[in-house]
């Protein structure tokens, strides 16, 4: 039985989501992660315009921005596979560098090359590998934050799919901000909200360093040295919080609102697509000749497909002033052949074929 929408989020949260969130998940067969997907295989042949990870770093070339309750969750989970991670987090803390009572973070130095380097190296070096990864693992796994929790490099529902989960990570992501500042504020009102802008970099940014004491206390007052104190505080509030107050933190302004009525729509468009009336061949495809057929790059390059010589062809007749309906008459007419609308819309799903307003 397909495991509900609320799954997907980390243990402390999952009681907390709405309704509908009971919803099934979309399981995402393509991400095969044990045996990664876009790891190519010894004896496999590159595809034209295909991207490959490698397989001691596959997606992990990241590291989480860890709100203060999941902090706390992993540090309070004694399951055996997470010892690991538990001793990172405590590897993270005593280093300071960029740990805050809402946060636990990336350096800035780290971020800014991952950000240099995301289009020539994620996924294709382990010198951007996530400090949280082990010998092809996750040590944190069952309390990774939105942005791990909703990744995959390929997807069942192809574009729509794609947008379903980034509206997922939206929605969790604003979800974590919500509750790991007010969990901060409410642990302790004094503390400042502590700002930690992508730029400039301190020079102990630059030399790996934590901030200088002062501004190391500045952020975290009478808890230094007790910050495992203050994250295990911020899981107990998150722990004891019902939906009613979940949703007065969550979706009391418009962000929450609407970024969950965007993950509505997603869902929908994801799990009940709807084959548009007209359609043309997308035209930013990148194709490439390969073998007995054509490659494409649709909706992302880490899911390139291989289309036949003869339905590429077939494809590239569709007219923006003609119905989906005309043209599959039409190319009966002239070439006995039958195109299936099921493949139109698989099609249309993975963003090879498109309507044509979205051309414009
Ligand atoms: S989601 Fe990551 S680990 Fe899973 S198959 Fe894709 S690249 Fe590999
Ligand atoms: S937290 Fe886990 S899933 Fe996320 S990047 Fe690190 S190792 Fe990968």
């Amino acid at each position: 039985m397909t495991e509900p929408l609320r799954t997907i989020a980390p243990p402390v949260v999952q009681p907390l989501l709405p309704p509908f969130f009971d919803a099934p998940a979309i399981e995402e067969s393509r991400a095969t992660c044990g045996d990664c997907a876009m790891c190519k295989k010894p004896d496999q042949t590159a595809v034209p315009g295909a991207e490959y990870f490698i397989p001691d770093a596959k997606c992990c070339t990241y590291e989480p921005t860890l709100p203060n309750f999941l902090a706390g969750a992993i540090l309070d989970d004694d399951a055996a596979e997470l010892a690991e991670g538990r001793a990172r987090i405590r590897a993270k803390i005593a280093g300071r560098n960029l740990v805050t009572p809402a946060w636990i973070a990336a350096s800035r130095k780290f971020r800014l090359l991952l950000d240099a380097a995301r289009t020539t190296s994620f996924g294709r070096t382990t010198k951007l590998l996530c400090p949280y990864f082990d010998a092809g693992r996750c040590t944190i796994w069952r309390h990774r934050e939105s942005v791990c929790s909703t990744f995959f490099c390929k997807h069942v529902g192809g574009a729509y799919g794609h947008s379903f989960w980034r509206a997922l990570k939206a929605f969790l992501g604003h979800t974590e901000t919500a509750l790991a500042r007010w969990a901060a504020r409410t642990v302790d009102p004094e503390l400042p909200e502590t700002e930690l802008p992508r730029l400039p970099l301190t020079i102990e940014d630059v030399e790996d360093r934590p901030p200088d004491d002062a501004t190391y206390a500045s952020w975290w007052g009478r808890w230094v040295g007790r910050e495992e104190a203050f994250y295990g505080e911020c899981l107990a509030r998150v722990r004891a919080l019902d939906r009613a107050a979940f949703e007065a933190i969550v979706l009391a302004d418009d962000r929450g609102r609407s970024a969950l009525e965007t993950l509505r729509l997603a869902y929908d468009r994801a799990t009940k697509p709807v084959l548009a009336e007209r359609l043309v061949l997308a035209d930013d495809l990148r194709p490439a000749r390969s073998g007995d057929g054509v490659v494409v790059v649709p909706y992302s390059s880490y899911d390139a497909q291989h289309l036949s010589e003869s339905l590429y062809e077939v494809l590239k007749m569709l007219r923006a002033e003609e119905t989906v309906s005309d043209f599959v008459d039409r190319i009966r007419r002239e070439r006995e052949v039958d195109v299936p609308r099921d493949l139109l819309l698989h099609l249309q799903m993975l963003g090879i074929v498109v309507p044509p307003d979205a051309e414009a």
